[in-house]
C-alpha cells in the first residue's frame, strides 16, 4: 500500500500497489481518492442515439436540432455524465493545469472504448490551439486517451487561435466560424474516431467533423470522457 494525496480534494488516502511499483512506474496510482471518484456518474441505461447522454427518448432535443444543421449525423459515446464532479475535475485538470489528473479515468476509458479505438482506421484527438498549448502546456484530450497514443494521428487536424480571427472583419469572421483546418488529407476515404474531453453543446465536434468530411472522410464517430 502507498500513501497518496488526492489531486482533487487534497485528502490523504491509501492506494493499492507497492512502493517499488510506484517508484518504477509499474502501476498507475489513481490520482483521485475513492470518495471523489464515487461522485462521478458513469453513463448507463438508455441514451440519446446521437450524443450519448442519458435519455429516455431516442433523440434528445439538442440532437434533433443538430440533424437540421448538418448533412451528417455524429454518433458520440461518453463514459461519464457532465455534472458538478466533472466540472470540478476538468477545472483542476485544464485550468489549474494539473497534468497528473490525465490518468484518472484511463482504465475505464480503455475498458469501454479500447476495442473500438484499436479497430478504427484513424484516431484523431481534438487539437488545442497554439495559444492554448503555450498557456496550458498540454493537450488535455491526448492526456486522457494516452493509452491510444500509438494510434493517434496528431498531424492532420489543427485549430486556429480565436484571437487570430478577432482581427478579421465581421464577414470574414463568420466564414471562419469554424476554426478547424487540415494539414493533410489522410482522412479521405477513412473511417475516423474523434476523441474529445467533454461533449457540451456539440459545436466543437460538429465543426471538427465537418472539416474532415469536407476533405472526404468516410464516416466519423466520436468518443468523449463526458457528456
Ligand atoms: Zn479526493
Ligand atoms: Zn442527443
Amino acid at each position: 500500500m502507498v500513501s497518496s494525496y488526492c489531486l482533487l480534494c487534497g485528502s490523504a488516502y491509501q492506494t493499492s500497489g507497492s512502493f517499488s511499483d510506484w517508484l518504477f512506474g509499474n502501476s498507475v496510482i489513481d490520482p483521485l481518492c475513492s470518495p471523489c471518484k464515487n461522485r462521478c456518474h458513469y453513463i448507463q441505461g438508455p441514451i440519446c442515439q446521437d450524443c450519448g447522454r442519458p435519455s429516455q427518448v431516442e433523440l434528445c432535443a439538442d440532437c434533433r436540432i443538430w440533424r437540421t444543421k448538418y448533412d451528417f449525423v455524429l454518433t458520440n459515446r461518453a463514459l461519464l455524465s457532465y455534472d458538478s464532479f466533472l466540472k470540478d475535475f476538468m477545472h483542476q485538470y485544464k485550468f489549474v493545469g494539473d497534468y497528473r489528473l490525465r490518468s484518472a479515468f484511463s482504465s475505464e476509458l480503455k475498458e469501454k472504448f479500447g476495442k473500438q479505438i484499436s479497430q478504427s482506421a484513424l484516431v484523431i484527438s481534438v487539437p488545442v490551439s497554439r495559444q492554448t498549448m503555450r498557456e496550458r502546456g498540454f493537450n488535455q484530450v491526448k492526456g486522457l486517451f494516452a493509452f491510444a497514443e500509438k494510434k493517434m494521428r496528431n498531424d492532420i487536424l489543427y485549430v486556429a487561435d480565436k484571437k487570430q480571427t478577432s482581427k478579421l472583419d465581421r464577414r470574414d469572421r463568420l466564414n471562419k466560424a469554424n476554426l478547424f483546418f487540415l494539414k493533410n488529407k489522410d482522412c479521405a476515404e477513412n473511417e475516423i474516431i474523434l476523441l474529445d474531453d467533454v461533449y457540451t453543446t456539440g459545436t466543437t465536434l460538429h465543426q471538427a467533423a465537418a472539416c474532415l468530411y469536407e476533405a472526404g472522410a468516410k464516416k466519423i464517430s466520436t468518443i468523449s470522457l463526458a457528456r
